[in-house]
């Protein structure tokens, strides 16, 4: 046996152990979580939902992060999801955080019971771009963790040349842990026989690679996630058109409005407010083909208090925040 694969079956199991007394301890589901019939054999599994830096948040003790330290229950994990073909037993990381132990955990245990499965890591991941909450995780794949031998990652082609080019990320790819295959916006690939992704190209700061949002099609339906994009105006595309066209819509939802943010100017935040996404959107929610619902929410966010007017006032025009673990068929 090769000692790549030896230290990657060892370690697997270790890390598969060891996620799950963490999930236990450290995790609590929220216990209202509605749990979608099951339609089809594909699943996407949102892992997390709060922004890059987590919630609660490193270092802040605001009273949205007191709360998330005392209720596990309101605390979130970082923005990703989980894509799983439950006929195949295949899964795939959309987006990799710096939350990736306990959400391979999530993932893993989702796919129907297998005696024999040894496999403790995904059939792939797939990157949204550069910024710390979506990509950082990827260090769990090298040497000093799971060791995989040539794991597919994808991603464009600006991320592939940031991650290449610059340590410790360019180590995975001298070890051959991961290996690179290349989405082009605008053109659909195959995950497996049943799954589909479309890349699209959103506007964000961009300071080491483009920013890609998705569009995943299973055998019945179809989802949109979008968790970071500058403005929907500043978007090439109408997000009116491209929400019609899908079942599900997971968007970025970082700031409720700028009360949150006293004295930041709105042309510096890098993000729509769900307060104008809810305007832009309205006609699509009230139509009611279309389940919208926001994540990649910031530590500020008024609608993470459930039991707030900003909550009250989205959920009345239509729209929800998205919760760690809920699940959509498609
Ligand atoms: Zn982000
Ligand atoms: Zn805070
Ligand atoms: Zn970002």
């Amino acid at each position: 046996m090769k000692r790549r694969n030896f230290l990657s079956s060892c370690f697997g199991a270790f890390a598969g152990m060891e996620a799950i007394l963490h999930t236990r301890k450290l995790r609590v589901w929220p216990e209202n979580l509605k749990k979608a019939r099951q339609e089809t054999d594909v699943l996407v599994l949102v892992l997390g939902t709060a922004q890059d830096g987590g919630f609660p948040h490193a270092g802040c003790y605001c009273e949205n992060c007191l709360q998330a330290r005392k209720d596990k229950q309101f605390s979130r994990l970082i923005s990703s999801l989980a894509i799983l073909d439950l006929k195949e037993k295949r899964f795939f990381l959309l987006d990799a955080t710096p939350d990736i132990r306990v959400q391979l955990d999530m993932a893993f245990k989702r796919l129907p019971d297998d005696k024999q499965r040894v496999r403790k890591f995904p059939h792939g991941v797939i990157l949204t771009h550069a910024h710390i909450g979506h990509y950082t995780g990827l260090m769990f794949f090298g040497h000093e963790a799971l060791s995989t031998y040539k794991l597919p990652v994808y991603c464009s082609s600006r991320m592939r040349g940031f991650l290449a080019k610059n340590g410790p990320w360019s180590q995975l790819v001298s070890l051959e842990n991961i290996s690179f295959r290349l989405l082009s916006p605008g053109v659909e690939f195959p995950l497996t026989s049943q799954i589909s992704l479309f890349p699209l190209l959103v506007p964000h700061r961009d300071e080491y690679s483009d920013t890609l949002g998705f569009i995943i099609s299973g055998t019945k339906k179809r989802l949109l996630y979008i968790p970071d994009i500058q403005s929907w105006g500043a978007w090439n595309r109408s997000i009116v058109e491209e929400t019609k066209k899908v079942d599900f819509a997971l968007l970025d939802g970082t700031f409720f409005s700028l009360e949150e943010l006293p004295g930041r100017d709105i042309s510096q935040l890098g993000h729509p407010l769900i307060k104008t996404s809810i305007k832009t959107l309205r006609d699509v929610a009230q139509e009611g083909k279309t389940k919208i619902s926001f994540t990649h929410l910031n530590h500020t966010n008024l609608a993470l208090n459930p039991q707030g007017e900003a909550r009250r006032e989205l959920e009345e025009k239509g729209f929800e925040i998205a919760s760690d673990g809920m699940e959509f068929y498609l």
